[in-house]
C-alpha cells in the first residue's frame, strides 16, 4: 500500500487524509460519479517538480464535460488552487517522489442517476510514487473483459466508476500470474492496459492505438509521441491488431504511474527475446529526464 501524505485538501479545507470523506448518500459513492487525474512530482532539494499540471487540469475539465458535470468550471475556480497544493506539500513534507490525485466528486446527496447541476467538491491527496508496473520486464495477458466502449462509458473521460472495468481486467491478469492486462475494444482491436497506454516498435516505427480505439488519451502517451518526434522516429496512431503486437520488435506501456514500462511477454509470446529494447530504453530515459528538468515548460516547481 502506497504511503499517503498525512494531510489532504477537501474543498477549501486542509484536513487529515483519514478525515477527507464523501457521504454514502452522494452520487460519487452511489454511481461512481467523480472524475480525476493523477500527476507526478519529482522530489528535489528545491521542492517538488510537477509534470504537466496544465494538461492534467485540462483533461480533468474535459472528463467532467464529457459526462455532463455542468458546474465544473465554477467548482475548479473555487476549490482548485495551485498555491493550496504548494501548502499541502509544505505541510506533508514528502521525502520521496510523489503522485498527486486530484478528484472532483459529485457530492450531491441522492439526486438519482443524472449528472447535471450537481454539487461538486474537489479533493487532492498525495502519496509516495510507487510504480504500478515492473520497470524492466512486465508481462501482460489479453483480457477476457473488453474495454468499455466510447458509446457506453467513454474511456477518454477519467471517471471513477469506469475503473470497475480496469479492476476486473487487472485482477484477472494477476490471478493468471501476469503483471497487467491488455484490453481489446469491442471491435477486437488493441486498446490499452488497466491504467496505462501501449506502444509497439515495428520496423523502426512507433505505433500506438489511435484515439478512437477506446483509450484514455494519456498525457505520458502524448509526451512520448512528442519526444519521439524530436528523435525523428516515425509515429503512427492507428488501429492495432493483437497479432501485430505479438510479433512487434518492442512493446512498452506508459502512464503517470507506469512511467515507461518495457513489456517482454504477452500471453506467453516473448517480445524482443525477453529484454527491454533499445527504443523503449531510450524513450524511458528521456521521459525520466524530462520529469527532472526544472527548466522545461513541462514542469512546475511547487
Ligand atoms: N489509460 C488509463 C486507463 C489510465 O488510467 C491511465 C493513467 N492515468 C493512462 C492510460 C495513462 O494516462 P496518463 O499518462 O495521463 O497518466
Amino acid at each position: 500500500m502506497a504511503k499517503l501524505g498525512k494531510y489532504a485538501l477537501m474543498g477549501n479545507e486542509m484536513i487529515e487524509t483519514s478525515e477527507a470523506k464523501v457521504s454514502v448518500a452522494s452520487s460519487a459513492v452511489l454511481y461512481g460519479l467523480s472524475v480525476y487525474s493523477v500527476f507526478f512530482g519529482k522530489h528535489t532539494s528545491d521542492g517538488i517538480l510537477c509534470f504537466r499540471i496544465p494538461e492534467h487540469m485540462k483533461r480533468l475539465k474535459e472528463s467532467a464535460k464529457m459526462i455532463g458535470l455542468s458546474n465544473i468550471e465554477e467548482e475548479l475556480a473555487k476549490d482548485l488552487d495551485i498555491e493550496r497544493i504548494k501548502e499541502l506539500i509544505r505541510i506533508n513534507q514528502p521525502t520521496t517522489d510523489q503522485f498527486f490525485r486530484v478528484t472532483v466528486h459529485a457530492t450531491e446527496l441522492v439526486p438519482g442517476v443524472r449528472t447535471s447541476n450537481l454539487e461538486l467538491t474537489t479533493s487532492v491527496f498525495m502519496y509516495d510514487a510507487v510504480n504500478i508496473l515492473p520497470q524492466d520486464k512486465a508481462r501482460l495477458k489479453t483480457s477476457l473483459w473488453r474495454r468499455t466502449a466510447d458509446t457506453a462509458i467513454p474511456a477518454r473521460a477519467k471517471v471513477n466508476g469506469a475503473y470497475v472495468n480496469s479492476a476486473l481486467a487487472k485482477q484477472e491478469a494477476i490471478d493468471c500470474g501476469y503483471d497487467d492486462c491488455l484490453f481489446l475494444n469491442q471491435n477486437g482491436y488493441v486498446s490499452e492496459l488497466s491504467a496505462a497506454n501501449v506502444f509497439m516498435v515495428k520496423r523502426g516505427e512507433l505505433i500506438t492505438p489511435d484515439c478512437a480505439s477506446d483509450i484514455l488519451e494519456g498525457i505520458t502517451r502524448r509526451s512520448i509521441i512528442e519526444i519521439a518526434k524530436k528523435l525523428d522516429i516515425g509515429i503512427s496512431e492507428r488501429k492495432v491488431a493483437l497479432t501485430e503486437v505479438y510479433t512487434a520488435d518492442e512493446v512498452f506501456a506508459c502512464g503517470t504511474s507506469a512511467f515507461v514500462s518495457p513489456i517482454i511477454d504477452i500471453d506467453g509470446r516473448q517480445i524482443n527475446a525477453g529484454q527491454p529494447g533499445p527504443v523503449t530504453t531510450k524513450l524511458r530515459q528521456l521521459l525520466l529526464e524530462a520529469q527532472s528538468d526544472a527548466s522545461s515548460n513541462w514542469t512546475t516547481l511547487l
